[in-house]
């Protein structure tokens, strides 16, 4: 693995575990944002409005995340066929999140 190779690999899995922290913190953020919109806001309409955009946020971080290439195999690190796992590995070559370019270069 080259020096560009050795960049790409590292800031592909960068993105893939900022993707995956956006995800966590949308998931996270819901009970705090229906609570805060129903405290501050007269009737439901405003919790409504909240939780739609919840959907909304939550679905695209759960497609991006989803849909996120291996920067190994290429394959999409999260999803085997239909299923989807949000595990630290990928379904396909086990590459871990954390993993370094050398351990990139130990292919099975
Ligand atoms: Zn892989």
């Amino acid at each position: 693995m080259n020096s560009a190779e050795r960049t790409a690999f590292v800031s592909q899995l960068a993105a893939l575990r900022k993707k995956r922290l956006i995800l966590w913190s949308v998931f996270i953020s819901y009970l705090p944002a229906i609570s805060l919109a129903l405290i501050l806001a007269e009737g439901q309409a405003a919790a409504i409005t909240v939780g739609i955009l919840w959907l909304l946020a939550a679905g695209g971080a759960g497609v991006g995340v989803s849909f996120s290439r291996c920067p190994r195999c290429g394959q999409f690190f999260h999803m085997r066929g239909l299923t989807t796992s949000w595990s630290r590995h990928c379904q396909h070559c086990r590459l871990h999140l954390n993993s370094t370019p050398e351990d990139a270069e130990d292919v099975a």
